[in-house]
């Protein structure tokens, strides 16, 4: 039996992270992180992980050349990241299969997970299937009603797809199902959680299982360019595909940035920027800047990208905004859509609300004398289809 944490279970200056969790759940965290510490020096686990990651993924990912945009933005050139041509069609893939290679090692047969969008639900019940392991997926009763596809994906899979009723009915509400799940069945079961949040060690884990994006970046754009861009750019929900591409470029001298979800005001209510907007708090197991109202309460959120709709920002990212290594900027939901259109239109790629953020802030950083930019498309736009449809009038 593990007794205490080997890694560092906070981030930064300001101690962000931690691990807030009930008693019932310290000691699997304790042997998930264990469990994490002997996979990552075991051969074996990564070179199956480095298997399936090429054959099942599709990694590594191409790094596109966008020429046609970088044109129409006075950019002298721009590199996309493609996590949207990975099986599911996101980064969040990477993590889930991961995690769930490491669950089969750890001898566990059931996963349980939270979605949100789906995004995160449907690649955790494809590695699932995979693997031959048992799914169960908790999802607000409103997430289901507008990602209704995905919850189809899910159940093709042979996951169960759990409703939740409680609050909104969307992502928060389903996170705290999923832990009180696991609370009761963790000796037979493992909690994959969908970005870089929740109690240590499932921030470092995930950032862990993301890098891959950062490298092959990193190894790929010298490749094809020659030098390092001038300027490394992803959105971010919780954290997770940010982190992935941006920590391997900590050590390099250029800009990293973060994009948030602006919503459709500056209200309180209104967006998911953290940043600004958020205060230090507590929510699903760490420490971290968290949108909270004059009372401490968790503030709703608004974004037309349900992948960035949450009210905290990751306690890694969160720490690396505050000392100075991250700028974390803010993107409206008008600008994600002219951002969408832009690159639809003169790259023909379609990416996800999400990613659309990212690419709503090139104007700004070509404004702001930028002239090469390594973006990350985090996922692609099908599943965002109806919404490009309804908010574009086509
Ligand atoms: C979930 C998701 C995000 C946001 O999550 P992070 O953990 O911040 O990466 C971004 N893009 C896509 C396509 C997603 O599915």
């Amino acid at each position: 039996m593990t007794t205490g944490f080997e890694l560092p279970t906070r981030f930064g200056t300001q101690a962000l992270g931690g691990c807030y969790a009930p008693e019932t759940l310290m000691q699997p965290l304790l042997d998930l992180e264990a469990a994490f510490l002997a996979a990552s020096h075991d051969p074996a686990f990564l070179a199956e992980l480095k298997v399936e990651l090429r054959h099942f993924v599709g990694r590594p990912t191409p790094l596109t050349a966008a020429p046609r945009l970088a044109g129409k933005l006075g950019l002298k050139a721009l590199f996309l990241k493609r996590e949207d041509l990975t099986h599911t069609g996101a980064h969040k893939i990477n993590n889930a299969l991961a995690q769930a290679l490491l669950a089969r090692r750890m001898g566990k047969t059931e996963i349980i997970a939270e979605t949100g969008a789906g995004q995160h639900g449907v690649a955790t019940a494809a590695a699932c299937a995979r693997l031959g392991l048992s799914c169960t997926v908790y999802m607000g009763v409103t997430d289901m009603a507008r990602q209704a596809p995905n919850v189809a994906r899910m159940r093709l899979f042979g996951t169960q797809v759990v409703p939740v009723e409680a609050g909104q009915g969307t992502l928060k509400e389903a996170v705290n199902e999923a832990l009180r799940a696991w609370a009761g069945r963790c000796d037979r079961a493992h909690y994959i959680l969908g970005s870089a949040l929740g109690p240590h060690p499932f921030p470092t884990l995930v950032r862990s299982f993301q890098t891959v994006i950062g490298e092959e970046a990193r190894v790929q754009v010298l490749e094809q360019y020659g030098h390092l861009p001038e300027v490394v750019l992803a959105c971010a929900g919780g954290g997770s595909n940010g982190l992935g591409l941006l920590v391997p470029f900590l050590g390099d001298d250029l800009r990293r940035v973060a994009v948030e979800a602006g919503g459709h005001g500056l209200a309180l209510g209104e967006h998911a920027a953290r940043l600004d907007g958020g205060r230090m708090g507590v929510l699903h197991g760490c420490k971290t800047l968290l949108l909270q109202d004059e009372h401490g309460h968790t503030a709703e959120t608004a974004s037309i990208s349900a992948g960035l709709d949450y009210p905290a920002l990751g306690p890694e990212l969160a720490a690396l905004a505050l000392d100075g290594q991250v700028e974390v900027r803010r993107a409206s939901d008008d600008e994600a859509l002219a951002g969408a259109r832009l690159l639809c239109e003169r790259e023909g790629i379609l990416p996800a609300l999400e990613s659309s953020h990212a690419l709503a802030l090139l104007p700004a950083l070509a404004a702001e004398g930028a002239a090469t930019i390594l973006l990350g498309l985090s996922g692609r736009g099908d599943k965002d289809l109806s919404t490009y449809q309804s908010r574009l009038g086509i």
